[in-house]
Formats: structure tokens, C-alpha cells, sequence
């Protein structure tokens, strides 16, 4: 998949709120190769290092912020196709963004933490948003997939050691999956660690949405036991995520469809969000969704008890 587009939004992400977010990827660029991946299959590549196009990025960026302005956006979150710190250009890349003002965000999946230089380099941003899973090395091996040799306490050890040095806000995010990390002694221990680390925001997430391997939520009562042992130690930090990142209502968009596509291929959106996008812009919700599958840029998939639209090229990569 070559994706050439770098910016879009804003959206309603679940943890940040209103973004523009930025992908300095054109290939899905990872270590791991999560089972519950919307991103679909991932070649394996024993050291991938994805070196973005920052020039492109740039003009990007700065045409769109230019036509859009960013006064209603909260920050501005690196989220690419992948984990953003495979990027070699990355720390230039924070530096152009840091430019516009804004509070610049990350999401990774923490398994270069342990490296000083990114460890550093992390320290730069605002808001760092780190995966959180699991302190069990088979529980990461089958669920998370890694394609280099990890030590879940290495990275627990530097988690702890970077929320000590760390003057932003770093929130972890916990992705919760049937028969994977959903047991209660296995949940014993992460709570544990989570109180140890003292993250700002703990973010409870299910993999609701299609995916790579077949991931499905937990099982009942997980959410809540968990919600209800974090609570306990820190009150109003700890929130569940139910919905998907939803677009902003933005009539400057010039191109509704052009965005769309680029939204449902760096995110899920179900058939509900995509026709309220398509009247926001005054399009006939039913009509623009059977012609964009016509023309072969978007798909219905169904997974549980709902449909989602996505990019033909991701669909295509999850079956
Ligand atoms: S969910 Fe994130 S960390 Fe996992 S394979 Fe997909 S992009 Fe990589």
C-alpha cells in the first residue's frame, strides 16, 4: 500500500479530542504485528525503518493548515500506519511540528522506550501516548507479535523511569482481548504496574473494530473490574474507550471524498459515521457510499454485530 497523503482532520480522537493527524508513513511500517491491527497484514521485515518524505510532509502540512487554520485544534498527533518512531527523520519532523504552537502528540507502542534515543527523543513531546498490555512475554508474543526481541520489563522499568523525568502528560493505553490478557491474576499484575508507572490518563480500550487476527473484546466483567481497581487509586483518570474517531464537521474541506478516503484508511469508521460525514457536506449518504464501493475506494466489512466502512486497501489486507 503507498499512501501519499500526510495530514488530514480534525477528528474527534477518543483520547485526545480535536486533532489533525499526521502520518509520516507511505508503507504500514512496524516491529509488531498485532493481532488486533486495523492496519491489516503487515510484511515482516527483521528491522523495518520507514525514512519519511519530510519535504512532502511539510508542504503538506503547511498548505492544510494554511487553508484550515488551527484554532479549534487541541494538538497535533503523530499517528501513522505504523510506530512512528521507526522514522529516522522523526525528531525533524517534531520540530516542524512543535513550529505551529500547538501541542504535538505520539502514539507508540513503547518498544523502543528502551532505547536512550528515543527515550529522549519522547521526552520532547507534549502528550505521549504509550500501548500497554501486558508484562507477559508470551501474552506480547502472541498478541502483539513483535518482530525484534523484547523485554516486557525493561520496558515497564523505563515506563517508570520516564514518567519520574517526564514533565508532559503521558497516558497508557490497554488494549484488552479475549483470551489473551483478559485473566484475572494477569490483570492483577497490570493494575499493579500501572499504579507503580502513575501515567495522567489510563485509556481502556476493546478491539471492536475489524481486525488483522480475529481479536474480539474480552470477556464480561473484564472492563468493569478493571475500571473499578483503577478508580480506586486514581480517581478521574481513568477513561473507556467506546467510540471511534469521528471527523469534525469542517465546510472548508474542499474535497469531502478525498478526505473521507484518507480517514477510512487510517481509521475504522462505522456505515453510521460515514453517512453523517456525507451529510455534513450535504451529499446524499446512501448514494456517495454505494458509488465510492463502486468505484472500488471503499468497503463494508462486518464484524460483530456491526458494519464499518474502509479503504479498499485495507480491507483487502485484513481477510
Ligand atoms: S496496532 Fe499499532 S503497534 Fe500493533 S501492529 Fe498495528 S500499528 Fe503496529
Amino acid at each position: 500500500m503507498i499512501l501519499n497523503r500526510f495530514v488530514g482532520g480534525p477528528i474527534n480522537e477518543p483520547r485526545l479530542k480535536k486533532v489533525y493527524l499526521i502520518n509520516n508513513f507511505e508503507y504500514t511500517t512496524c516491529n509488531y504485528m498485532c493481532k488486533y491491527c486495523f492496519l491489516g497484514k503487515i510484511s515482516r521485515d527483521s528491522c523495518p525503518v520507514y525514512q519519511s518524505r519530510l519535504s512532502r510532509i511539510e508542504r503538506q502540512v503547511e498548505e492544510y493548515i494554511g487553508k484550515y487554520g488551527l484554532r479549534s485544534v487541541k494538538s497535533i498527533l503523530i499517528s501513522p500506519i505504523g510506530e512512528p518512531t521507526l522514522d529516522p527523520n522523526l525528531p525533524t519532523l517534531l520540530k516542524y511540528m512543535k513550529s505551529y504552537g500547538v501541542p504535538v502528540a505520539i502514539y507508540t507502542n513503547g518498544s523502543r522506550l528502551v532505547e536512550d534515543r528515543i527515550f529522549k527523543l519522547l521526552k520532547q513531546f507534549d502528550i505521549v501516548t504509550v500501548k500497554f498490555d501486558t508484562l507477559r512475554i508470551d501474552v506480547i508474543e502472541n498478541l502483539n507479535k513483535p518482530n525484534i526481541k523484547l523485554d516486557p520489563e525493561k520496558i515497564y522499568y523505563n515506563l517508570v523511569k520516564f514518567r519520574r523525568e517526564y514533565r508532559g502528560k503521558l497516558y497508557l493505553d490497554v488494549m484488552l482481548v479475549d483470551g489473551y490478557n483478559d485473566y484475572r491474576e494477569d490483570l492483577d499484575e497490570l493494575i499493579a504496574a500501572i499504579k507503580t508507572i502513575n501515567p495522567n490518563k489510563v485509556f481502556l480500550n476493546t478491539p471492536y473494530y475489524p481486525n488483522r487476527g480475529g481479536a474480539r473484546p474480552p470477556r464480561n466483567g473484564t472492563i468493569s473490574y478493571i475500571y473499578s481497581r483503577l478508580t480506586k487509586f486514581m480517581p478521574n483518570r481513568v477513561e473507556i474507550i467506546d467510540y471511534l474517531p469521528e471527523p469534525y464537521s469542517n465546510k472548508k474541506i474542499e474535497d469531502p471524498i478525498e478526505e473521507f478516503i484518507y480517514l477510512s484508511t487510517v481509521n475504522p469508521m462505522t456505515v453510521e459515521d460515514a453517512y453523517e460525514y456525507f451529510k455534513m457536506f450535504g451529499l446524499d449518504p446512501e448514494e456517495t457510499l454505494e458509488e465510492l464501493i463502486r468505484l472500488g475506494d471503499v468497503e463494508i466489512v462486518k464484524w460483530l454485530d456491526r458494519e464499518y466502512v474502509i479503504a479498499n486497501v485495507i480491507a483487502r489486507r485484513l481477510t
